[in-house]
């Protein structure tokens, strides 16, 4: 089971969000370092976002995130 936390983009005015994954320690799968504008999945109400591709390649290679 696992997390995720997206994170607003600087580099998108409009307010992007970029989603990681977090392992149960709360780290992000690729390494990244959360920091306090990071938002948690219950605040999200954003229609534009991307995951981040290190972590979604992260989850890949542990079965566990299938459906
Ligand atoms: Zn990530």
């Amino acid at each position: 089971m696992y997390n995720m936390r997206a994170e607003h983009l600087a580099a998108k005015a409009d307010g992007g969000l970029l989603w990681h994954v977090l392992d149960r320690n709360g780290r992000a799968l690729c390494g990244r370092v959360m920091n306090s504008k990071a938002i948690s999945t219950a605040d999200a109400a954003y229609d534009r976002d991307d995951y981040c591709t290190s972590c979604m390649n992260a989850v890949g290679h542990a079965s566990s995130f299938d459906k």
